[in-house]
């Protein structure tokens, strides 16, 4: 390991070294050497390239070894970059002072640190960071675990598709995948590409298990009455344990959840949608979270009402009365701006509770922390007194604990601001505990002696100049300037000669200095005892203390969905069972920058218009239409007001999108193929309660095939399932679908010619587009003109074909019986069309 060369024995420090670091075979381990951590032998080399910073090295009378250091000052940064190479890191630390030691510093480790269980504060966002496991067995168990707050959750999902969108919905920072899992390559290399994080097995045998959930728990806690769930959930324990010095008392309990009890958001749609992160393609926003609906709604004052806005946006509501009772407290904050900027300065001066509180369980809690604590809780009162005048904020205000004695005894125990060290004094105040302030006078005394001493002593020898003076390296001194020298008396002794002045000191001096000293000493180990005392004592509150911040992010959620409301005036939706009418809707996150410049654009649908083709040229703003349909539907169901002048939502089970054609370069699969994959998702799992948008389906291939494709799905969603649909085409023979369908409506986006080019209006109308705008673009984007003249002829010439193979291609498909054809059948079918019709495209080209 150390490739160290030559011939003695290993030095004590490197002995010392190895020692911790063959006791952590997986993880990098750091080892502090005064301010730095350092790494020795192979584990120096991967720290220097991994980092880029200098290799050195070790040398001792007869042993040299490579060695790589980062200073401890400036160590989190570093930490961050490690753990996102995928390091697991360990720091061994000194844990006694250097002076104290005898020999060897003692050392030991004292963190160990994973991407998926960070409790380390500077290496937290604000968002959950789940530590995450998968086992299989019936279905798949999967668990969640956010060691920083205590959060542990775990759901049952029967299929890889909605494990890969519960995985997407949730982000996890790490992943334990059971061994069945983990040893199968197939499903550990499809994994790793769509989840690009930490992977590794832990122990998910039954047996042990489940005794790490007894160990937890004191018994099986309830939920996990599922075998792969279990696992999971032991799993997880066991490896968040292990990186906690083996105690979670922050996880007080587990919780099951059932995905069909919210709407199913795929991880498609949240992409589609921009619902966390920008969408590569079609980036005519800038890059960044400002380009994502959390970006436009992120407005929260805490970091726990930060995680539960996004929570609530993986998670919409599919009841009326609970998303009706957010609205309420919603509404009641848009409508009051003077309760709303309260509420929301004072939850602006409150600290992540949830967090404070799983430390303060876990006995991690430092001066600050506690400080932080007493700050934040003290201003609960002022809140629910705001809170309880307002009637929807009632049941909020209700479920709010004050915890006024924990406030107390911080208050009367801690200093306002005190240093983060614990152990180094200057932490409790006086008054507080009698022993400490028995060495605080003690110390006192002495040091008012020594105050009094210098008064005294210039006049007993005369010498004006005399001082007493300190310093680290000889303590207390009296000084005399050189003109004196004679008149200093004979019991003085000196310690230092300096240019012009001599020190010295007494017997009597060095004993008060001694007393100091012990009292000094008494004093703060004092402190430390009476910190952990009352941490200990305050650790009783921590689950309160937890409801506490749960209401609050909640109350903080309610004020940032009226903050947004407010600000860029969006309405509050009513909810109807099939009925969806959208007046003056905009897209939230497009009006934002465009600034003014958005068009609000209508939609009307229901039973006997569920199917809306939408066409219009490219850019004249289709998707853009979709898109803020179904973002209008996900807000409404999350209990948000949405960004129109009225709307009136059924309340969805789905919503399901296939928009954009980004191929799927990394998972090696053509457009086309990622396309039909799509829809056939949809066709599968899409009901009456479905809201589904298409955009564009069939880019991918030739233009027959695409377009007989786009025509039988239209008409499956519009005669089998009756989901309400969207279909944005720039295929004109769709337009013929409402003669056939009488449920399907056509709309198209206004755009006019004018001299040099195409207006562009953004306004969504009834009927039909008028013509293909194709080779307006085209021009519009500086094609020669020689170009744009031939493709004119090339189209006349085509679209007389094209009439009377739609003819044809009508006829034949609606001929087919699409309740008897397999998929399989259908491509097959369509393989045929193609064949048969690609000579006539060949033909034509050549003409
Ligand atoms: P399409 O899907 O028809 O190709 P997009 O929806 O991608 O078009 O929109 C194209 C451009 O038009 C976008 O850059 C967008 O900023 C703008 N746009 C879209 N809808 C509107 C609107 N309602 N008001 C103003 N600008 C819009």
């Amino acid at each position: 390991i150390l490739k160290g060369q030559g011939s003695g024995p290993l030095p004590p420090l490197l002995q010392q070294y190895v020692e911790l670091r063959d006791a952590y075979p997986d993880y990098l381990l750091l080892f502090q050497v005064g301010d730095f951590y350092e790494a020795f032998g192979e584990d120096a080399e991967r720290l220097s390239r991994a980092l880029g910073i200098t290799l050195t090295h070790k040398t001792s009378k007869d042993f040299t070894t490579p060695m790589a250091g980062i200073p401890i000052r400036s160590a989190d940064s570093h930490l961050e970059r490690l753990l996102k190479m995928g390091f697991r890191v360990g720091l061994a630390e000194q844990t006694e002072p250097v002076e104290a030691a005898e020999g060897l510093v003692r050392r030991e480790v004292t963190q160990l640190l994973t991407p998926g269980t960070l409790t380390r504060e500077n290496l937290l966002r604000p968002d959950a960071n789940y530590l995450a496991a998968i086992a299989t067995g019936e279905g798949y168990g999967v668990v969640f675990l956010e060691v920083s707050t205590g959060e542990f959750r775990g759901v049952v999902l029967y299929s890889k598709s909605a494990l890969y969108d519960e995985l997407f919905r949730n982000r996890p920072a790490e992943v334990l995948l059971a061994p069945e899992l983990y040893a199968n390559e197939a499903f550990r290399e499809e994994f790793q590409r769509r989840f690009p994080l930490m992977v590794s097995s832990g122990s998910f045998d039954p047996q042990g298990a489940r005794s790490a959930l007894v160990q937890q728990f004191g018994m099986l806690p309830s939920g996990l009455d599922h075998p792969a769930l279990e696992r999971a959930a032991g799993a997880v324990l066991a490896y968040a344990r292990t990186t906690q010095a083996g105690a979670l008392p922050q996880v007080r309990g587990f919780a099951r959840y059932d995905p069909s009890a919210y709407m199913q958001l795929s991880e498609t749609t949240l992409r589609t949608l921009e619902v966390y992160d920008p969408s590569p393609v079609g980036s005519y926003l800038p890059v960044g979270e400002e380009r994502t609906l959390m970006g436009v709604l992120g407005l929260t004052r805490t970091a726990p009402g930060r995680r539960l806005l996004k929570a609530w946006l993986r998670q919409p509501l599919l009841d009326e009365g609970p998303i009706q009772a957010r609205l309420d407290a919603v509404e009641a904050l848009v409508r009051d701006s003077v309760l709303r900027e309260a509420v929301r300065r004072l939850l602006y001066r409150i600290h992540d509770l949830e967090r404070l509180a799983a430390r303060l369980a876990a006995g991690r809690s430092n001066a600050r922390d506690l400080a932080a604590l007493a700050r934040s809780l003290g201003l609960l009162p002022e809140l629910q007194g705001q809170l309880l005048a307002c009637e929807p904020l009632r049941v909020l205000a209700e479920r709010l604990p004050l915890l006024a004695e924990v406030v107390e005894r911080i208050s009367a125990a801690l200093v306002e601001e005190p240093p983060l060290k614990i152990t180094e004094g200057g932490l409790i105040k006086d008054g507080f505990d009698a022993t400490l302030d028995a060495h605080r006078e003690r110390a006192e005394a002495g040091r008012s002696w020594i105050a009094g001493l210098e008064a005294a002593e210039r006049s007993r020898t005369g010498i004006p100049s005399l001082k007493v003076g300190y310093n680290q390296v000889m303590g207390y001194y009296l000084e005399v300037t050189r003109p004196y020298y004679a008149q200093v008396p004979s019991d003085w002794r000196i310690v230092a000669t300096l240019k012009d002045r001599q020190r010295y000191t007494r017997p009597d001096l060095r004993e008060k200095e001694r007393e100091i000293l012990l009292a000094e000493e008494a004093g703060r180990k004092r402190e430390y005892e009476v910190f952990q005392e009352l941490r200990e004592e305050l650790s009783g509150q921590a689950e309160r203390v937890r409801e506490a911040a749960l209401v609050l992010a909640e109350l903080d959620v309610y004020a940032t969905l009226a903050e947004v409301a407010a600000r860029h005036g969006y309405t509050r939706p009513r909810f109807s069972p099939d009925r969806l009418f959208i007046r003056a809707g905009r897209h939230p996150v497009v009006e934002r920058h465009l600034e003014g410049r958005f068009i609000a654009n209508d939609l009307e649908m229901g039973p006997e218009a569920r199917l809306l083709i939408l066409t219009g040229p490219n850019m004249s703003g289709k998707s853009t239409y979709l898109r803020q349909t179904a973002l209008i539907a996900l807000l409404g169901q999350i209990g948000s007001f949405v960004p129109a002048e009225e709307a009136v939502l059924p309340i969805f089970d789905r919503i399901y999108t296939r928009i954009g054609a980004a191929d799927d370069i990394a998972g090696g699969r053509s457009t086309f193929m990622v396309e039909m994959e799509e829809l056939a998702q949809i066709l599968q799992g899409a009901t009456a309660r479905s809201l589904v948008l298409l955009d564009e389906i069939g880019r991918g291939t030739s233009t027959y095939d695409g377009l007989s494709l786009a025509w039988a799905a239209s008409e499956y969603l519009h005669d089998r399932i009756k989901a309400l649909t969207l279909f944005a085409t720039h295929y004109f023979e769709l337009t013929a679908l409402p003669e056939t369908l009488p449920a399907a409506r056509n709309y198209h986006v206004a755009a006019r010619e004018e001299v040099g080019g195409l207006v562009f209006y953004h306004q969504v109308l009834p009927g039909p587009a008028s013509k293909s705008y194709g080779l307006e673009v085209a021009r519009l984007a500086g094609l020669p003109p020689e170009v744009l003249g031939r493709a004119g002829q090339l189209l006349a010439g085509l679209e007389a074909r094209r009439d009377d193979w739609s003819q044809a291609l009508a006829e034949e498909l609606l001929a087919l019986d699409l309740t008897r054809l397999t998929p399989l059948e259908a491509l097959l079918k369509l393989q045929q069309l193609r064949e048969r019709l690609y000579p006539v495209m060949v033909s034509e080209a050549a003409d």
